[in-house]
């Protein structure tokens, strides 16, 4: 079997509820649809996240590097061998996500070829994750009302609040409001995507001790390195390194120097070959991991449950899988869904995504 070509398609599908957060806001996932084709007609499926203030790739950035750079040097190789694929997309530094999905659409050619599902092929621990929900920048009541609707609609019970806003009272606040609405059994974290300082972070820490929450996610940027490291020294919840740690080196060397002490791990930007390596690092070290969320689609969350499910240390916490909830529609044919607060993997070979063809004319931006 080999590699014929690589189809990249950019195509955007609004939300209905637009995500805010400290680095940024979403009101539209506009996305790009690669599909990695074979000689034996077997086709590889992954969808590709651009986050621009977070990595920098754009729609544009991720079909060029991918038609312009990496498909030349992989057309004509086995699908197989992925571990050729990484060494050749490696020479090339950063792009995560147009690398991540390249990877999970050979990931997925691997399984369709062999007829199995591929979170049997990564490890087969179990067969879905609990879901996390994300909570965006809205007043304290907005976000209290939506946790209980979805706790209520989908058994939701783990939720993460999108923090990092001054005055810091309002993310207190919001805090607060959340652990007395949700009562004492719903875990409830924070993730201020670099919005305070360490310092700030740590008044927070202060103010909200007493609430029971459970982890504190990329608090400020990891350049501040002095004064995050004291930071997660005196934290008494994990720091989750995030944003900060898209690479195995880049985990490596932020728990080594201690910049954070839990590692956030998503899918769009690692692909599961190199998320694997993440995973490898984390658990040798005795470091929690939690299954992120790149603001994925449905073929991107499920993405996120193929991997998150084949291992024990990636399913042990609630993954963050509902952002698709607040996108107007999707491109997959067989929607997902929460029942019990969980998501349940596809049986089908390969990743299981396959995509609706009406609904891809509908929204690609290159016809
Ligand atoms: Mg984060």
């Amino acid at each position: 079997m080999k590699i014929e070509r690589i189809e990249t398609i950019p195509y955007s599908i609004p939300y209905s509820h637009p995500l805010r957060f400290a680095s940024g806001e979403v009101h539209a996932a506009a996305h790009v649809l690669v599909r990695i084709h074979t000689d034996e007609g077997v086709t590889g499926i992954a969808d590709t996240p651009p986050r621009p203030y977070t990595y920098g790739e754009t729609q544009a950035s991720i079909v060029s590097v991918l038609q312009d750079i990496f498909a030349p040097q992989v057309v004509g190789l086995d699908p197989l061998d992925r571990e050729k694929v990484q060494r050749i997309m490696a020479r090339t530094v950063n792009n995560p996500t147009a690398k991540g999905a390249v990877d999970i659409a050979l990931w997925d050619i691997a399984g369709k070829a062999f007829g199995v599902p591929v979170h049997k092929l990564l490890g087969g621990y179990t067969d879905s994750m609990r879901v996390s929900h994300m909570l965006g920048f809205r007043p304290a009541p907005e976000l209290l009302d939506e946790a209980l609707r979805f706790r209520e609609l989908y058994g939701i019970t783990t939720f993460k609040l999108k923090t990092g806003r001054r005055p810091l009272s309002l993310d207190v606040e919001a805090a607060r409001v959340l652990r007395e609405g949700l009562g004492e059994e719903a875990e409830i974290y924070l993730d201020a995507n670099r919005g305070w300082s360490a310092n700030e972070a740590l008044e927070v820490l202060r103010r909200t001790d007493g609430l029971g929450l459970s982890m504190l996610e990329e608090p400020c940027d990891a350049a501040e390195a002095m004064s995050r490291r004291r930071l997660v020294r005196l934290s008494p919840i994990p720091v989750v390194g995030d944003e900060s740690v898209p690479t195995p080196g880049d985990v490596a060397r932020e728990l080594l120097s201690g910049g954070c002490n839990a590692i956030c791990i998503k899918t769009a930007r690692s692909g599961f070959t190199q998320a694997k390596e993440i995973l490898g690092l984390c658990t040798g070290l005795g470091v929690d991991v939690t299954m992120g969320n790149q603001i994925d689609t449905q073929i991107g969350s499920l993405a996120t449950v193929t991997f998150g499910a084949a291992h024990e240390a990636t399913q042990r916490r609630a993954g963050e899988l509902s952002n698709y909830l607040d996108m107007a529609d999707d491109l997959i044919a067989e929607p997902l869904t929460i029942r019990n607060g969980a998501i349940r993997v596809r049986e089908a070979p390969g990743v299981g995504a396959d995509i609706d063809e009406l609904k891809l004319a509908r929204y690609r931006q290159d016809t």
